[in-house]
């Protein structure tokens, strides 16, 4: 026999350790301790070991048990018919694998469908009734051996203590999740808060919690609810041969049951199911965590039967997961066009929240530090703000035994440069204007699709051009000849000619995104937005002071300095005349296209007006030619004073400007203004 790697047994070790750990929080303490999805894929990485390498499975592993063994507070008790787990599948492709699996089972396929149900995320439950009367419920345990928890059981309401048929089978076993609504559980939480007690995690820890109380009174003050899903019949009731016909005669007999089922023909309807409540499930009061789906035969169920721990025949199918593990291969910074530098953690690739990523930022250096992150480490990432993901969490005790703390570089990498911290900021920059990073993010931020939009002039092909020497500026951009691209690696004449005409193209692009595309700090597509309109041409701007620029809605201090000391820059003004040259477009079209009754009149707005929402007025003032700043200047025309005007109408006054009403404003629009 082979043999095994040491970090093999190693990464084995620590992950038993962990999940042991985890299990412990979260079944007996009912604390997690780490997210379920980070759970299910730790599960996972370790089953994965164990079939791989056999001898290392213990009987204490993890993966051979369900649940967690139990505390002593309540009665152990046997289950009649042991309670199993089910087996999770991650996405639609392993569930076609479960199905190939249990088809691979039997020789002839007898009729059958499936029947979809909602997994309610709760805690399961079994409950005995004898001759119809409710004599016994216990908590699932370690699905051998559960705990008594009949009395509390007993204060929930959709928990029948008298079955509502004739003739009641002498024993039926009813299998289902109690569970806790949203509504309750928030208010359950605040009233902890209160109290200051410790919060529950989610609403499933919560209902375990609750149901494991020692005292009834305080079960019965939450109000818990009991969804059926499953039976066990003596004497045996030949009628109830799917689970379909199981689930309406617990309804008959008084319980609820989630009325959201779905018998399915085939996994192309499972699918169909699936993707209707990724999206519902969140307008529930209710948690669910996914879909659970079971062949609905019983004499089906019968001939597959059970693993040691899960039935062959159902398997849940869980939503993707906001949150995922990988391993950290490497640690790399980043410097971006403004010079800032991002640590960047690289790994091994993992889906995502459906990408496959293997690059998440770190921030900046306080975080690397504060995270302690190393080369070899276990962390959970997820997406921030949708597209980069970020490294949230190292679990530090998966940690392997060799790695070094990682230390942030001092030199850039690019220019090697010393790296610079300002006083009041949390990054590191790279102030070398000619560091060739800074250079090339400029160029593609300028060719991205917000700004210039040119097709074929991303990241790779800039950085062939920068490593030929054909662009040494943005302008060098409109100066390229199609040999020159066509010389490049994998470009060939037709696709430089492409570039060519886009890049021709892109001198149309409105002014707004050529303001985007200069990358000034702070100027995102909105503010870009505002500048053009309110500037209508680079002169305007160049030439603007700081109170012009805060003069106009939406722009703030940060925005305004920044324009301004951009345009300070002697080298930003040589790129500007560059653009002139080159007929980029520096001015918006509609520079004389306000024809309207207030043409060239600055309004500023104050108080509440009579009729008319701030917004509402700007917007009529503006579609009439006007313009609407934010602030009183010598340059405003007319301040448009309501109710309770503040210290702009005092302001207006000491500058004797004309202060007109809502009314006289509207009959501006009307009538022009007559002097
Ligand atoms: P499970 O919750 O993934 O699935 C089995 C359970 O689903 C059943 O016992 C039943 O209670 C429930 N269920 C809900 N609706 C159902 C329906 N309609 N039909 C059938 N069953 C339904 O498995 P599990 O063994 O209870 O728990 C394992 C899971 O618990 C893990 O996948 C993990 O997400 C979580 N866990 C988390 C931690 C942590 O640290 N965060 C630790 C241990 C376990």
């Amino acid at each position: 026999m082979s043999k095994i790697p040491n970090n093999i047994i190693e990464r084995v070790t620590h992950l038993k350790s962990k999940l042991q750990e985890a299990s412990y929080a979260y079944y007996i303490l009912d604390n997690p301790i780490i997210e379920d999805a980070i759970y299910d894929q730790l599960y996972r990485e370790l089953q994965n070991l164990e079939n791989q390498y056999p001898s290392l499975i213990t009987s204490d592993s993890i993966t051979q048990r369900v649940g967690d063994k139990l505390d002593n507070k309540f009665d152990s008790v046997n289950h009649k018919i042991p309670l199993y787990s089910l087996e999770n599948a991650f996405n639609f492709e392993e569930l076609k694998q479960w199905e190939n699996r249990w088809q691979r089972q039997i020789k002839n396929i007898p009729k059958y469908n499936y029947i979809c149900e909602l997994k309610i995320d709760g805690a399961a439950i079994a409950l005995t009734y004898e001759n119809g009367i409710f004599t016994r419920g216990l908590t699932r345990g370690d699905g051998i051996t559960g705990e008594d928890i009949t009395n509390n059981l007993r204060t929930i309401h959709s928990i029948p203590l008298k079955l509502n048929i004739d003739n009641p089978p002498s024993i039926l076993e009813v299998r289902g999740e109690a569970f806790l609504p949203l509504k309750e559980f928030n208010r359950i939480n605040q009233e902890r808060e209160k109290n200051k007690e410790s919060l529950f995690a989610n609403p499933r820890n919560a209902t375990s919690g609750t149901l494991r109380q020692l005292n009834p009174n305080i079960v019965s003050q939450r109000k818990l609810q009991f969804f059926a899903y499953n039976l066990y019949i003596s004497p045996e009731n030949q009628d109830i041969n799917t689970q379909e016909k199981a689930l309406l005669f617990l309804q008959k007999s008084g319980f609820l049951i989630n009325s959201n089922y779905q018998t399915c023909q085939d996994l192309n309807q499972v699918k169909k199911y699936l993707d209707y409540w990724e999206i519902e499930r969140k307008n529930l009061p209710y948690m669910t965590d996914g879909v659970v789906v079971k062949i609905n035969q019983f004499t089906l169920q019968n001939t597959l039967d059970f693993t040691q721990k899960f039935p062959r025949w159902a398997i849940a199918v869980k939503y993707p997961a906001e949150e995922v593990t990988t391993i950290v291969k490497n640690i790399t910074v980043n410097v971006g066009r403004t010079g800032a530098v991002t640590p960047m953690a690289i790994m091994k690739p993992v889906q995502l929240a459906g990408t496959i990523v293997q690059r998440a930022t770190l921030h900046n250096s306080d975080h690397v530090q504060e995270l302690d992150i190393r080369i070899g480490d276990t962390v959970i990432i997820r997406k921030a703000g949708e597209i980069i993901p970020e490294v949230v969490e190292v679990i530090k005790d998966l940690r392997p035994s060799d790695t070094k703390p990682y230390q942030m570089p001092s030199n850039c990498p690019e220019c090697n440069s010393e790296l610079i911290r300002f006083d009041n900021e949390a990054v590191t920059r790279c102030v070398n204007v000619s560091c060739p990073a800074i250079l090339r993010g400029s160029l593609i931020h300028w060719a991205s699709k917000e700004a210039m939009d040119i097709k074929g002039l991303g990241e790779k092909v800039v950085i062939l051009l920068m490593k030929s020497k054909l662009i040494k500026s943005i302008g060098d951009i409109y100066k390229l000849k199609v040999f020159e691209i066509a010389d490049l690696e994998r470009m060939g004449e037709k696709s430089a000619q492409k570039l060519i005409t886009n890049i021709e193209h892109s001198k149309k692009q409105p002014f707004h995104r050529v303001l985007y595309g200069l990358g000034i700090r702070y100027v995102g597509v909105v503010n870009a937005q505002l500048l053009a309109e309110n500037f209508t041409n680079i002169d305007n701007l160049i030439n603007a002071q700081k109170e012009d620029l805060l003069s106009v809605y939406g722009i703030g201090i940060e925005i305004a300095s920044s324009v301004v000391d951009w345009f300070k820059l002697p080298a930003n003004i040589v790129l500007i005349e560059e653009l002139k040259s080159l007929n980029i477009n520096l001015a918006t079209n509609n520079e004389n296209k306000n024809t309207g009754k207030l043409t060239n009149k600055i309004f500023v707005l104050t108080g509440t007006l009579p009729t008319l929402k701030r917004n509402e007025a700007k917007k009529i003032i503006e579609s009439a030619g006007g313009k609407v700043n934010a602030s009183i200047s010598a340059k405003v025309n007319y301040l448009v004073a309501g109710d309770d005007a503040g210290s702009k109408l005092e302001k207006a006054q000491k500058l004797n400007l004309k202060i007109i009403t809502e009314s006289e404003l509207l009959s501006f629009i009307e009538n022009g203004i007559s002097q």
